[in-house]
Protein backbone atom coordinates (compact mmCIF):
# COMPACT_ATOMS: atom_id res chain seq x y z
CA UNK A 1 0.00 0.00 0.00
CA UNK A 2 1.24 3.42 -0.53
CA UNK A 3 2.73 5.67 1.98
CA UNK A 4 0.82 8.43 0.91
CA UNK A 5 -2.28 7.48 2.74
CA UNK A 6 -0.23 8.01 6.28
CA UNK A 7 -2.19 9.65 8.65
CA UNK A 8 0.02 12.92 10.41
CA UNK A 9 -0.68 15.70 12.27
CA UNK A 10 -1.01 18.42 10.52
CA UNK A 11 2.32 20.19 10.64
CA UNK A 12 3.02 24.00 11.08
CA UNK A 13 4.47 26.35 8.57
CA UNK A 14 7.60 26.41 11.04
CA UNK A 15 7.73 22.38 11.28
CA UNK A 16 7.35 22.23 7.14
CA UNK A 17 9.87 24.98 6.21
CA UNK A 18 12.19 24.83 9.31
CA UNK A 19 15.09 22.78 7.21
CA UNK A 20 17.64 24.71 8.25
CA UNK A 21 17.71 23.76 11.62
CA UNK A 22 21.13 22.41 10.92
CA UNK A 23 23.43 25.30 11.54
CA UNK A 24 25.91 24.08 9.02
CA UNK A 25 23.38 23.61 6.23
CA UNK A 26 24.60 25.75 3.39
CA UNK A 27 21.74 27.81 1.57
CA UNK A 28 23.71 28.35 -1.62
CA UNK A 29 24.64 24.42 -1.53
CA UNK A 30 22.07 23.25 -4.23
CA UNK A 31 22.48 19.57 -2.86
CA UNK A 32 22.10 20.64 0.51
CA UNK A 33 19.09 23.13 -0.10
CA UNK A 34 17.55 19.62 -2.48
CA UNK A 35 17.91 17.36 0.64
CA UNK A 36 16.13 19.32 3.24
CA UNK A 37 13.30 19.62 1.19
CA UNK A 38 13.40 15.76 0.70
CA UNK A 39 14.22 15.17 4.31
CA UNK A 40 11.42 16.97 5.49
CA UNK A 41 8.97 14.88 2.66
CA UNK A 42 10.25 11.85 3.29
CA UNK A 43 9.67 12.53 6.87
CA UNK A 44 6.30 12.77 6.60
CA UNK A 45 6.15 9.85 3.94
CA UNK A 46 7.06 7.99 6.67
CA UNK A 47 9.39 6.27 5.09
CA UNK A 48 10.96 3.52 6.02
CA UNK A 49 15.09 4.40 6.62
CA UNK A 50 16.53 1.79 4.48
CA UNK A 51 14.20 3.58 1.55
CA UNK A 52 15.38 6.61 2.70
CA UNK A 53 19.28 5.11 2.38
CA UNK A 54 18.42 4.11 -1.52
CA UNK A 55 17.09 7.29 -2.52
CA UNK A 56 19.21 9.67 -0.96
CA UNK A 57 22.49 7.83 -2.40
CA UNK A 58 22.69 8.63 -6.34
CA UNK A 59 22.80 4.88 -8.42
CA UNK A 60 26.43 5.94 -10.35
CA UNK A 61 29.08 8.99 -9.95
CA UNK A 62 31.28 9.34 -13.25
CA UNK A 63 34.38 11.97 -13.30
CA UNK A 64 36.48 11.72 -16.20
CA UNK A 65 39.45 13.14 -17.86
CA UNK A 66 38.52 15.38 -20.92
CA UNK A 67 41.41 16.00 -23.00
CA UNK A 68 41.55 17.79 -26.40
CA UNK A 69 43.77 20.18 -28.39
CA UNK A 70 43.12 23.32 -28.32
CA UNK A 71 43.41 25.65 -31.87
CA UNK A 72 46.97 26.77 -30.51
CA UNK A 73 48.14 23.25 -30.69
CA UNK A 74 48.30 23.08 -26.52
CA UNK A 75 46.97 20.01 -24.72
CA UNK A 76 44.33 21.22 -21.74
CA UNK A 77 42.49 18.45 -19.61
CA UNK A 78 38.86 19.28 -18.78
CA UNK A 79 36.61 18.01 -15.87
CA UNK A 80 33.40 16.33 -16.88
CA UNK A 81 31.14 14.59 -14.89
CA UNK A 82 27.84 12.77 -15.14
CA UNK A 83 25.57 11.38 -11.80
CA UNK A 84 22.60 9.17 -12.33
CA UNK A 85 20.69 9.25 -9.70
CA UNK A 86 17.93 7.15 -9.81
CA UNK A 87 16.66 4.56 -12.95
CA UNK A 88 14.39 2.41 -11.39
CA UNK A 89 11.44 3.90 -13.03
CA UNK A 90 13.55 4.43 -16.79
CA UNK A 91 16.29 5.28 -17.79
CA UNK A 92 18.02 8.54 -16.55
CA UNK A 93 17.25 12.30 -18.25
CA UNK A 94 19.35 14.95 -17.46
CA UNK A 95 21.34 18.15 -18.85
CA UNK A 96 24.90 18.65 -19.73
CA UNK A 97 26.03 22.11 -18.86
CA UNK A 98 29.06 23.65 -19.90
CA UNK A 99 30.70 26.00 -17.28
CA UNK A 100 33.19 27.00 -14.56
CA UNK A 101 31.16 26.58 -11.77
CA UNK A 102 29.75 23.28 -12.67
CA UNK A 103 30.82 21.02 -9.16
CA UNK A 104 29.90 17.63 -8.62
CA UNK A 105 27.71 18.39 -5.40
CA UNK A 106 25.92 20.79 -8.06
CA UNK A 107 25.34 17.91 -10.66
CA UNK A 108 24.51 15.30 -7.55
CA UNK A 109 21.88 18.02 -6.86
CA UNK A 110 20.39 18.59 -10.33
CA UNK A 111 20.30 14.85 -11.48
CA UNK A 112 18.38 14.24 -8.00
CA UNK A 113 15.94 16.99 -9.03
CA UNK A 114 15.28 15.20 -12.17
CA UNK A 115 14.37 12.10 -10.54
CA UNK A 116 11.61 13.96 -8.18
CA UNK A 117 10.91 16.39 -11.56
CA UNK A 118 10.34 13.39 -13.94
CA UNK A 119 8.13 11.44 -11.12
CA UNK A 120 6.11 14.68 -10.63
CA UNK A 121 5.07 14.72 -13.96
CA UNK A 122 5.06 10.97 -13.90
CA UNK A 123 7.04 9.67 -16.94
CA UNK A 124 9.40 7.14 -17.39
CA UNK A 125 12.52 8.28 -17.12
CA UNK A 126 14.75 9.05 -13.58
CA UNK A 127 17.44 11.22 -13.24
CA UNK A 128 20.55 12.31 -13.90
CA UNK A 129 22.68 15.30 -14.88
CA UNK A 130 26.30 16.27 -16.28
CA UNK A 131 28.87 18.91 -16.87
CA UNK A 132 32.20 19.68 -18.21
CA UNK A 133 34.26 23.00 -15.87
CA UNK A 134 35.11 24.87 -18.35
CA UNK A 135 34.42 28.37 -19.94
CA UNK A 136 32.76 28.26 -23.72
CA UNK A 137 33.05 32.31 -24.11
CA UNK A 138 36.75 31.64 -23.94
CA UNK A 139 36.99 28.75 -26.04
CA UNK A 140 36.42 28.16 -30.29
CA UNK A 141 33.42 26.23 -31.45
CA UNK A 142 36.18 23.89 -32.97
CA UNK A 143 37.25 23.22 -29.05
CA UNK A 144 33.59 23.05 -27.86
CA UNK A 145 33.37 20.28 -30.37
CA UNK A 146 36.08 18.31 -29.24
CA UNK A 147 35.41 18.65 -25.18
CA UNK A 148 31.68 17.61 -27.05
CA UNK A 149 33.11 14.44 -28.76
CA UNK A 150 35.49 13.89 -25.99
CA UNK A 151 33.11 13.81 -23.27
CA UNK A 152 30.78 11.35 -25.04
CA UNK A 153 33.16 8.73 -26.02
CA UNK A 154 34.33 8.78 -22.27
CA UNK A 155 30.37 8.31 -21.20
CA UNK A 156 29.70 5.47 -24.12
CA UNK A 157 28.93 2.88 -21.74
CA UNK A 158 26.71 4.81 -20.03
CA UNK A 159 24.46 6.93 -22.02
CA UNK A 160 22.24 5.55 -24.45
CA UNK A 161 18.25 5.49 -25.04
CA UNK A 162 17.49 2.84 -22.60
CA UNK A 163 20.36 3.79 -20.11
CA UNK A 164 20.84 7.98 -19.64
CA UNK A 165 19.81 10.01 -22.06
CA UNK A 166 21.43 13.93 -21.92
CA UNK A 167 19.70 17.61 -23.10
CA UNK A 168 20.67 20.78 -23.36
CA UNK A 169 21.63 22.92 -19.97
CA UNK A 170 23.25 25.78 -19.39
CA UNK A 171 25.53 27.00 -22.09
CA UNK A 172 24.95 23.67 -24.32
CA UNK A 173 22.50 23.63 -27.41
CA UNK A 174 21.02 21.97 -30.44
CA UNK A 175 24.46 22.16 -32.25
CA UNK A 176 26.19 20.18 -29.16
CA UNK A 177 23.49 17.75 -28.82
CA UNK A 178 23.56 16.95 -32.58
CA UNK A 179 27.57 16.26 -31.87
CA UNK A 180 26.32 13.97 -29.19
CA UNK A 181 24.28 12.34 -30.93
CA UNK A 182 27.12 11.90 -34.29
CA UNK A 183 29.59 10.69 -31.66
CA UNK A 184 27.38 7.82 -30.09
CA UNK A 185 26.08 6.88 -33.49
CA UNK A 186 29.36 6.55 -35.04
CA UNK A 187 30.08 4.60 -32.40
CA UNK A 188 27.25 2.34 -32.82
CA UNK A 189 27.66 2.42 -36.69
CA UNK A 190 24.11 3.22 -36.85
CA UNK A 191 21.98 6.40 -35.95
CA UNK A 192 20.81 6.51 -32.95
CA UNK A 193 18.85 9.89 -32.31
CA UNK A 194 16.91 8.76 -29.16
CA UNK A 195 20.40 9.01 -27.37
CA UNK A 196 19.62 12.98 -26.78
CA UNK A 197 17.05 15.27 -26.61
CA UNK A 198 17.15 18.69 -27.40
CA UNK A 199 18.22 18.28 -30.73
CA UNK A 200 17.64 20.26 -34.01
CA UNK A 201 14.29 19.01 -35.74
CA UNK A 202 15.51 18.27 -38.89
CA UNK A 203 17.49 15.09 -37.00
CA UNK A 204 14.81 13.66 -35.03
CA UNK A 205 14.26 16.71 -32.65
CA UNK A 206 10.50 17.46 -31.40
CA UNK A 207 8.75 20.68 -32.82
CA UNK A 208 7.51 22.73 -29.69
CA UNK A 209 10.73 21.52 -27.56
CA UNK A 210 12.08 25.07 -27.22
CA UNK A 211 8.98 26.55 -26.08
CA UNK A 212 7.75 23.85 -23.85
CA UNK A 213 9.33 25.45 -20.56
CA UNK A 214 7.95 28.36 -20.99
CA UNK A 215 4.79 27.04 -21.92
CA UNK A 216 4.86 24.64 -19.15
CA UNK A 217 5.55 27.59 -16.99
CA UNK A 218 2.19 29.52 -18.10
CA UNK A 219 0.27 26.43 -17.80
CA UNK A 220 1.24 26.06 -14.10
CA UNK A 221 0.78 29.80 -13.47
CA UNK A 222 -2.54 29.86 -15.11
CA UNK A 223 -3.99 26.44 -13.09
CA UNK A 224 -2.70 28.54 -10.05
CA UNK A 225 -4.62 31.82 -10.72
CA UNK A 226 -7.74 29.72 -11.48
CA UNK A 227 -7.39 27.16 -8.35
CA UNK A 228 -6.94 30.34 -5.86
CA UNK A 229 -10.11 31.90 -7.81
CA UNK A 230 -7.58 34.54 -8.93
CA UNK A 231 -8.65 36.60 -12.35
CA UNK A 232 -6.10 36.04 -15.58
CA UNK A 233 -6.98 39.43 -17.37
CA UNK A 234 -4.67 42.51 -15.81
CA UNK A 235 -3.02 39.86 -13.47
CA UNK A 236 0.19 41.59 -12.93
CA UNK A 237 3.62 39.78 -13.38
CA UNK A 238 7.31 40.41 -13.07
CA UNK A 239 10.07 37.69 -14.50
CA UNK A 240 13.67 37.45 -13.77
CA UNK A 241 15.86 36.50 -16.73
CA UNK A 242 14.90 36.49 -20.32
CA UNK A 243 16.42 33.64 -22.14
CA UNK A 244 14.41 30.72 -23.34
CA UNK A 245 12.24 30.14 -20.40
CA UNK A 246 11.43 33.56 -18.80
CA UNK A 247 10.67 35.50 -22.96
CA UNK A 248 8.50 32.90 -23.80
CA UNK A 249 6.42 32.16 -20.79
CA UNK A 250 6.14 35.97 -20.65
CA UNK A 251 5.20 36.12 -24.43
CA UNK A 252 2.36 33.49 -23.71
CA UNK A 253 1.22 34.59 -20.47
CA UNK A 254 0.78 38.14 -22.04
CA UNK A 255 -1.38 36.05 -24.83
CA UNK A 256 -3.79 34.90 -22.15
CA UNK A 257 -4.38 38.19 -20.88
CA UNK A 258 -1.94 39.11 -18.20
CA UNK A 259 0.24 42.31 -17.86
CA UNK A 260 4.21 41.68 -17.79
CA UNK A 261 5.40 44.79 -16.44
CA UNK A 262 8.80 43.82 -15.13
CA UNK A 263 11.93 41.90 -16.89
CA UNK A 264 15.51 41.15 -16.12
CA UNK A 265 18.41 39.61 -17.52
CA UNK A 266 21.98 39.89 -16.79
CA UNK A 267 22.82 43.83 -17.92
CA UNK A 268 19.29 44.98 -15.75
CA UNK A 269 15.83 44.95 -15.03
CA UNK A 270 13.15 47.18 -16.96
CA UNK A 271 10.05 48.46 -15.89
CA UNK A 272 6.66 49.43 -17.14
CA UNK A 273 3.25 49.76 -15.09
CA UNK A 274 1.33 49.62 -17.98
CA UNK A 275 2.88 46.53 -19.36
CA UNK A 276 5.93 45.67 -21.52
CA UNK A 277 5.20 44.69 -25.02
CA UNK A 278 7.16 41.55 -24.60
CA UNK A 279 7.52 40.74 -28.71
CA UNK A 280 8.95 43.94 -29.10
CA UNK A 281 11.52 43.66 -26.26
CA UNK A 282 12.47 40.13 -27.45
CA UNK A 283 12.76 42.03 -30.63
CA UNK A 284 15.08 44.50 -28.87
CA UNK A 285 16.84 41.55 -27.12
CA UNK A 286 17.49 39.97 -30.92
CA UNK A 287 18.79 43.30 -32.22
CA UNK A 288 21.02 44.27 -28.87
CA UNK A 289 21.37 41.03 -27.09
CA UNK A 290 20.13 42.24 -23.89
CA UNK A 291 17.45 44.21 -22.04
CA UNK A 292 19.37 47.08 -21.43
CA UNK A 293 18.73 50.62 -23.06
CA UNK A 294 14.77 49.39 -23.78
CA UNK A 295 13.60 52.63 -24.74
CA UNK A 296 9.46 51.65 -23.70
CA UNK A 297 10.12 50.94 -19.40
CA UNK A 298 12.69 52.44 -16.77
CA UNK A 299 15.46 51.27 -15.63
CA UNK A 300 15.69 50.06 -12.55
CA UNK A 301 17.95 48.15 -10.22
CA UNK A 302 17.87 44.47 -10.85
CA UNK A 303 17.30 43.40 -6.99
CA UNK A 304 13.88 45.50 -7.39
CA UNK A 305 12.52 43.06 -9.36
CA UNK A 306 11.43 40.72 -6.18
CA UNK A 307 9.57 43.64 -4.44
CA UNK A 308 7.54 45.06 -7.16
CA UNK A 309 3.91 45.31 -6.33
CA UNK A 310 2.77 42.30 -8.77
CA UNK A 311 0.50 39.05 -8.68
CA UNK A 312 3.10 36.87 -10.25
CA UNK A 313 6.74 36.62 -9.86
CA UNK A 314 8.58 34.63 -12.13
CA UNK A 315 12.12 33.72 -11.81
CA UNK A 316 13.84 31.93 -14.44
CA UNK A 317 17.23 32.92 -14.75
CA UNK A 318 19.56 31.13 -11.48
CA UNK A 319 19.73 29.37 -9.25
CA UNK A 320 19.27 31.25 -5.23
CA UNK A 321 17.77 34.43 -6.87
CA UNK A 322 15.13 34.24 -3.90
CA UNK A 323 16.89 34.13 -0.47
CA UNK A 324 16.46 35.31 3.22
CA UNK A 325 17.76 38.47 2.24
CA UNK A 326 15.12 39.47 0.22
CA UNK A 327 12.43 36.86 0.40
CA UNK A 328 10.43 39.11 2.91
CA UNK A 329 10.22 41.70 0.16
CA UNK A 330 8.09 39.75 -2.01
CA UNK A 331 4.77 41.44 -2.59
CA UNK A 332 3.51 38.34 -4.85
CA UNK A 333 0.83 36.18 -4.28
CA UNK A 334 2.08 33.39 -6.78
CA UNK A 335 5.77 32.50 -7.38
CA UNK A 336 6.21 30.31 -10.58
CA UNK A 337 9.81 28.67 -10.39
CA UNK A 338 10.64 28.53 -14.20
CA UNK A 339 14.80 28.08 -13.49
CA UNK A 340 15.98 25.61 -10.60
CA UNK A 341 16.10 26.21 -7.38
CA UNK A 342 15.84 29.80 -7.24
CA UNK A 343 14.26 29.77 -4.01
CA UNK A 344 16.27 29.14 -1.11
CA UNK A 345 15.43 26.84 1.72
CA UNK A 346 15.36 29.37 3.95
CA UNK A 347 13.78 31.68 1.82
CA UNK A 348 11.00 29.26 1.67
CA UNK A 349 10.04 28.99 5.28
CA UNK A 350 9.91 33.43 5.03
CA UNK A 351 7.20 32.90 1.82
CA UNK A 352 5.24 30.16 3.32
CA UNK A 353 4.62 32.65 6.56
CA UNK A 354 3.90 35.57 4.00
CA UNK A 355 1.29 32.88 2.49
CA UNK A 356 2.60 33.17 -0.95
CA UNK A 357 1.89 30.46 -3.28
CA UNK A 358 4.87 28.98 -4.57
CA UNK A 359 4.71 26.97 -7.83
CA UNK A 360 8.19 24.71 -7.06
CA UNK A 361 10.40 24.25 -9.83
CA UNK A 362 10.15 20.42 -9.89
CA UNK A 363 6.47 20.52 -10.99
CA UNK A 364 6.42 24.70 -12.78
CA UNK A 365 9.65 23.64 -15.05
CA UNK A 366 8.37 20.48 -16.14
CA UNK A 367 7.04 21.02 -19.32
CA UNK A 368 10.81 20.72 -20.83
CA UNK A 369 11.16 17.26 -19.98
CA UNK A 370 7.87 16.39 -20.92
CA UNK A 371 8.46 17.66 -24.68
CA UNK A 372 11.97 15.72 -24.45
CA UNK A 373 9.86 12.97 -23.41
CA UNK A 374 8.11 13.47 -26.61
CA UNK A 375 11.29 13.82 -28.26
CA UNK A 376 12.31 10.53 -27.21
CA UNK A 377 9.08 8.82 -28.52
CA UNK A 378 8.92 10.23 -31.67
CA UNK A 379 12.76 9.24 -32.06
CA UNK A 380 12.18 5.72 -31.23
CA UNK A 381 8.69 5.23 -32.99
CA UNK A 382 10.19 7.23 -36.30
CA UNK A 383 6.91 8.89 -36.29
CA UNK A 384 6.97 12.54 -35.61
CA UNK A 385 3.89 14.51 -34.25
CA UNK A 386 2.69 18.36 -35.09
CA UNK A 387 3.07 21.07 -33.00
CA UNK A 388 -0.49 20.83 -32.16
CA UNK A 389 -0.45 17.48 -30.67
CA UNK A 390 2.52 18.17 -28.88
CA UNK A 391 1.19 20.81 -27.12
CA UNK A 392 -1.91 19.59 -26.18
CA UNK A 393 -0.60 16.09 -25.05
CA UNK A 394 2.06 18.22 -22.63
CA UNK A 395 -0.91 20.78 -21.68
CA UNK A 396 -2.80 17.19 -20.58
CA UNK A 397 0.69 16.34 -18.89
CA UNK A 398 0.96 19.75 -16.48
CA UNK A 399 -3.10 20.34 -15.66
CA UNK A 400 -3.11 16.48 -14.44
CA UNK A 401 0.30 17.02 -12.09
CA UNK A 402 -0.76 20.20 -11.11
CA UNK A 403 -3.88 18.67 -9.78
CA UNK A 404 -2.12 15.81 -8.17
CA UNK A 405 0.31 17.83 -6.81
CA UNK A 406 -2.40 20.48 -5.28
CA UNK A 407 -3.80 17.05 -4.11
CA UNK A 408 -1.32 15.92 -1.87
CA UNK A 409 -0.83 19.23 -0.80
CA UNK A 410 -4.51 19.08 0.58
CA UNK A 411 -4.30 15.73 2.06
CA UNK A 412 -1.32 16.87 3.91
CA UNK A 413 -1.96 20.03 4.89
CA UNK A 414 1.59 21.44 2.82
CA UNK A 415 2.47 23.54 0.39
CA UNK A 416 3.09 22.48 -3.26
CA UNK A 417 6.72 21.91 -2.72
CA UNK A 418 6.61 19.46 -0.34
CA UNK A 419 3.33 17.88 -1.60
CA UNK A 420 5.80 17.72 -4.90
CA UNK A 421 8.64 16.15 -3.28
CA UNK A 422 6.05 14.11 -1.57
CA UNK A 423 4.34 13.24 -4.59
CA UNK A 424 7.62 12.13 -6.16
CA UNK A 425 9.27 10.26 -3.60
CA UNK A 426 6.16 7.94 -3.34
CA UNK A 427 6.19 7.17 -6.88
CA UNK A 428 9.70 6.43 -6.97
CA UNK A 429 9.47 4.34 -3.53
CA UNK A 430 6.96 2.40 -4.89
CA UNK A 431 8.37 1.15 -7.69
CA UNK A 432 11.59 -0.18 -5.70
CA UNK A 433 9.34 -1.61 -3.33
CA UNK A 434 7.60 -3.65 -6.50
CA UNK A 435 11.10 -4.79 -8.12
CA UNK A 436 12.52 -5.30 -5.18
CA UNK A 437 16.35 -5.66 -4.15
CA UNK A 438 18.46 -7.03 -6.56
CA UNK A 439 20.61 -9.79 -5.42
P1 LIG B 1 18.92 31.13 -21.03
O1 LIG B 1 20.39 31.10 -21.02
O2 LIG B 1 18.18 31.07 -22.32
O3 LIG B 1 18.40 32.45 -20.28
C1 LIG B 1 18.86 32.83 -19.02
C2 LIG B 1 18.42 34.27 -18.79
O4 LIG B 1 18.73 34.65 -17.45
C3 LIG B 1 19.13 35.28 -19.69
O5 LIG B 1 18.22 36.30 -20.05
C4 LIG B 1 20.22 35.86 -18.78
O6 LIG B 1 20.65 37.14 -19.16
C5 LIG B 1 19.45 35.88 -17.49
N1 LIG B 1 20.29 35.96 -16.28
C6 LIG B 1 21.43 35.31 -16.00
N2 LIG B 1 21.89 35.65 -14.80
C7 LIG B 1 21.01 36.57 -14.33
C8 LIG B 1 20.92 37.31 -13.12
N3 LIG B 1 21.84 37.18 -12.18
N4 LIG B 1 19.88 38.15 -12.96
C9 LIG B 1 18.92 38.28 -13.91
N5 LIG B 1 18.96 37.60 -15.07
C10 LIG B 1 19.98 36.76 -15.26
O7 LIG B 1 18.48 29.93 -20.05
P2 LIG B 1 17.07 29.21 -19.97
O8 LIG B 1 17.08 28.00 -20.82
O9 LIG B 1 15.98 30.22 -20.12
O10 LIG B 1 17.10 28.68 -18.47
C11 LIG B 1 16.80 29.52 -17.36
C12 LIG B 1 16.61 28.68 -16.12
O11 LIG B 1 15.60 27.72 -16.36
C13 LIG B 1 17.83 27.85 -15.68
O12 LIG B 1 17.79 27.75 -14.28
C14 LIG B 1 17.56 26.50 -16.28
O13 LIG B 1 18.23 25.47 -15.58
C15 LIG B 1 16.07 26.42 -16.09
N6 LIG B 1 15.42 25.45 -16.96
C16 LIG B 1 15.49 25.55 -18.31
C17 LIG B 1 14.85 24.62 -19.10
C18 LIG B 1 14.85 24.73 -20.60
O14 LIG B 1 14.19 23.91 -21.24
N7 LIG B 1 15.51 25.71 -21.18
C19 LIG B 1 14.15 23.56 -18.52
C20 LIG B 1 14.07 23.48 -17.12
C21 LIG B 1 14.71 24.44 -16.36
Amino acid sequence: MSDMTTEKAAPTAQDILGRDKDPHLDEDNPFEAMMARFDYAAELLDLDPGMYRVLRHPEKQIIVAVPIQLDNGDIEVFTGYRVIHNTVRGPGKGGIRFDLRVTQDEVKALAAWMTWKCAVVNIPFGGAKGGVVCDPTALSVAELERITRRFTAALLDHIGPEADIPAPDVNTNERVMAWIMDTFSMHQRHPVTAVVTGKPVEMGGSLGRREATGRGCMIATREALKHLGLPLRGTKVAVQGFGNVGSIAAQLLEQEGLTIVAASDVSGAIYNPNGINVEDAIQWVRDNRYLQGYPHADSIPPEQIFGLDVDVLLPAAVENAITRKNAHEVQAKIICEGANGPTTAGADRILDEKGVFVIPDILANAGGVTVSYFEWVQDRMGYFWNEAMVNERMEQIMQQSFQDVVSVAERHSVNLRIASYMLAIDRVASVHRLRGLYA
